[in-house]
């Protein structure tokens, strides 16, 4: 098998790099959320066609009309869910990420997090990620096919709760599996949409506004 992980050119460690750099010059400022994505490879979660796009900053196609999100919409995510928990070795925690896709957000958590639960609606995309990340070995990541708007009540509770798909109302059920001091963020609304982050502290929640955003829309059920 051909590992595409030590692809040259265009999908080089340098490549990587200049995103990274990139990220930086467009505000990014968290280095510990920027090494953790330049631990992983790109490159690996977009079909071949599109391999020499891989570091741009945009989001691509990944088939059954999905996406593979933006890097710097992640890396935003990815800052706010470790402000105030900077000390921490492994500062996401136990974390849920609904809509797995390709799986290449699913390997940056698990870079940030003790353990990673992911969960996909498409069968074929759950195997697809499936794929993509066993080269990887990512010993601290599990893969799930399911309603991610149910969350994962077996693996409750959850530090961190991060959602690749829109919605115009977080499920609450989600609520109730964030452990008390735990964090969600969640892209939110229909046509338009916001980040918002939602913390669940001793004396209730705390909902803050941040970029607008475009995701794909949260899908009860699974195909
Ligand atoms: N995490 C991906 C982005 C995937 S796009 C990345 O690393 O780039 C969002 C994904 O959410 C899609 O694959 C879509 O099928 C999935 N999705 C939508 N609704 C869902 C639900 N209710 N449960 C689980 N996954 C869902």
């Amino acid at each position: 098998m051909r590992l595409r992980a030590d692809g040259k050119g265009m999908t080089s460690t340098r490549t990587r790099a200049r995103m990274i750099e990139r990220l930086r010059e467009n505000g990014i400022r968290d280095e510990v959320v920027l090494a953790a994505m330049q631990a992983v490879p790109r490159h690996i979660f977009v079909e071949e066609a599109l391999e020499s796009r891989a570091y741009e900053d945009i989001a691509l196609p990944i088939g059954f009309s999905q996406t593979i999100s933006q890097p710097f919409v992640i890396a935003r995510m990815l800052e706010e869910l470790r402000r105030g928990r900077e000390m921490q070795e492994k500062p996401l925690g136990r974390t849920l990420e609904i809509g797995t896709g390709c799986g290449y957000q699913a390997a940056v958590l698990a870079q940030l997090a003790q353990e990673v639960y992911s969960i996909e609606r498409i069968a074929a995309l759950a195997d697809l990620a499936r794929k993509n990340l066993r080269e990887l070995r990512l010993s601290n990541l599990r893969l799930t096919h399911g309603d991610g708007s149910e969350g994962l009540a077996g693996a409750a509770p959850f530090d961190t709760i991060i959602s690749a798909a829109a919605t115009p109302r977080i499920p609450p059920v989600l609520l109730q599996q964030l452990a008390m001091g735990g964090k969600m963020i969640f892209p939110v609304g229909d046509e338009e949409q916001a980040l918002c982050l939602v913390e669940r502290t001793p004396r209730g929640t705390r909902e803050t506004w941040l970029d607008p955003v475009r995701f794909v829309p949260l899908r009860a059920g699974v195909e």
